[in-house]
């Protein structure tokens, strides 16, 4: 997991200059620098069920102590969440930003675990995340043992 504060750095300058170097509007840039940094809420959603405790501050905390614990599923982070946004673009425009933002924001939690050699920490693919999930009684299937 990048930490927030990367994230908000990078997207303002990736957002800044694509405002300053293309046609799109303020909002526009709004959109993209606000979808890569909110995505990451899933990450609190996650602590929160899990924990019960719904205090931001204590989320920030623990993931920041525990920045490379398993984390099975990070909905907005999987491929499907990126097809759905995407999907939403042929009804509403301004999907088309929040998907760039996502997007933006993958790129730099994949390059950050591929460099930290710490990719298994994610499950990409909230199918393959179900799928794995039935079989779970199933030991070869059991992801939890494999990256364990
Ligand atoms: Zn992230």
């Amino acid at each position: 997991m990048m930490l927030p504060k990367w994230h908000i750095l990078f997207a303002f300058l990736f957002a800044y200059i694509l405002y300053w170097f293309t046609s799109m509007t303020i909002i526009d840039a709004s959109l993209i620098f606000l979808s890569s940094v909110l995505i990451d809420f899933d990450h609190y959603f996650w602590y929160g069920f899990k924990k019960k405790d719904w205090s931001l501050k204590n989320s920030y905390i623990y993931l920041k102590k525990h920045r490379d614990i398993y984390k099975p599923l990070m909905l907005f982070h999987t491929i499907e969440f990126h097809i759905f946004i995407g999907l939403l673009i042929f009804f509403f425009q301004g999907f088309l930003y929040i998907l760039i933002g996502m997007m933006f924001h993958s790129v730099l939690d994949i390059t950050d675990m591929a460099y930290r050699n710490k990719l298994g920490l994610r499950e990409f693919s909230l199918v393959r995340y179900l799928i794995l999930k039935n079989k779970k009684k199933d030991s070869i299937f059991n992801i939890e043992i494999y990256l364990s």
